[in-house]
């Protein structure tokens, strides 16, 4: 397999230009902290201009860089509930104006040669303190880029709804003890499409505020955007490094990103660089988000770095898998999308440590929709 770079990064937060409490340059230190590589800032309905580049923390051989980039979170103010929060990346150009009807917000995003995900899209209200669920509802859409397959901050909506109210508040102090994996229907509906040959791209995201929460009469500063920002990440892979010039990087994410060149890692349970998904055929290699054509059959295989328990599915159905493993392989004969998942215990629970992009293994039976 050729080498590639990884970067890990954070593709949703907000600062007081919306709903957040830290501005860029804070939120930039909180990520530099939690070791990661970029992030991008998305604030609701505005494209905050002139704050793109590269930040800075420590000094001599401590020092480290940060990218931040500024994209958008968009949605129909006007439409109550609130639903279809569409993230939006590298359009340069404020398009808040199309939120109205979701499928000409997505059709302005690719004509600006930009990249959109629908966000949080299985959200679920949070009854106790009147929040409510703000999902994905029109389903009909489609040129979107993928699917943010799991929003932390969503999940914690997600557990404290379920639970009783003890159970929410231990989700407020220690949410790391409740949440496990991504909404299962966001993770069924992403198998859904791509059984359909639609190319999806997953991410993964903190959906960062700093806010305070106040449940009852408590009050708490739930998630800092530290602690979230070293928990649910998009880790890319590029076969060119970053220069540390800002454009020239900038270019390097857009693009792993419109690919799919990417996992989720739940770096909270240990990181998850070093994960790689592979296949190997007659036809040549691919890595996540590749096609490659099935021939007499493709090896794929998932390398963890950790023994964990890794999955093979192909359309909602694993097809290899294997426990306390370093790695799996398996040959595939037949044509379809194939993903990991990698789990490992945590606290006495099994959780979701690493979620792949597909591999698009095409035969005459499936094809994947162009890029
Ligand atoms: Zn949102
Ligand atoms: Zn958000």
């Amino acid at each position: 397999m050729s080498l590639f770079y990884e970067y890990s990064g954070n593709l949703h937060m907000h600062t007081p230009y919306s709903d957040g409490e830290a501005y860029h340059a804070e939120i930039a230190q909180a990520a530099l902290s939690a070791g990661l590589d970029f992030i991008i800032v998305t604030d609701h309905n505005v494209l905050v201009q002139g704050v793109e580049g590269y930040y800075s923390s420590g000094e001599g051989t401590e020092r480290r860089h940060l990218l931040l980039l500024s994209g958008e979170e968009i949605h129909d103010r006007t439409r109550q509930p609130q639903v279809n929060h569409l993230l939006v990346y590298g359009a340069e150009r404020e398009l808040a104006a199309c939120a109205a009807d979701p499928q000409t917000l997505i059709n302005a995003v690719n004509a600006a040669d930009g990249l959109c995900f629908l966000a949080h899209p299985h959200d679920t209200p949070l009854e106790r303190v009147q929040e409510p669920a703000i999902a994905w509802e029109d389903w009909q859409v489609r040129g979107f880029s993928g699917l943010e397959i799991w929003n932390y901050m969503s999940s914690l909506k997600q557990v404290i709804n379920e639970g009783s109210l003890l159970q929410g508040i231990r989700a407020i102090f220690r949410p790391e003890d409740v949440i496990s994996a991504p909404n299962p229907l966001t993770l069924a509906k992403w198998d859904e499409l791509l059984s359909m040959g639609r190319r999806v791209v997953g991410i993964g995201n903190s959906d960062a505020h700093g806010t305070v929460f106040q449940l009852g009469f408590l009050k708490h500063t739930v998630f800092p955007y530290d602690f979230l920002f070293s928990c649910v990440n998009t880790h890319i892979l590029s076969a060119q490094p970053f220069k540390g010039e800002w454009q020239h990087d900038k270019a390097l994410i857009y693009k792993a990103l419109r690919h799919g060149h990417a996992y989720i890692g739940y770096d909270l349970l240990g990181s998850t660089r070093q994960f790689r998904f592979s296949a190997n055929g007659q036809y040549g290699s691919a890595i996540m988000g590749d096609s490659l054509k099935v021939g007499g059959g493709v090896t794929l295989q998932a390398l963890a770095g950790e023994r964990s328990h890794i999955k093979i599915i192909r359309h909602g159905k694993v097809v290899a898998e294997a426990e306390n493993r370093e790695n799996l392989t398996y040959t595939a004969q037949q044509g379809g999308a194939y993903r990991v998942e990698v789990w490992r215990t945590f606290k006495g629970k099994p959780r979701a440590w690493i979620l792949s992009n597909p591999i698009y293994l095409e035969d005459t039976t499936y094809q994947a929709e162009g890029i």
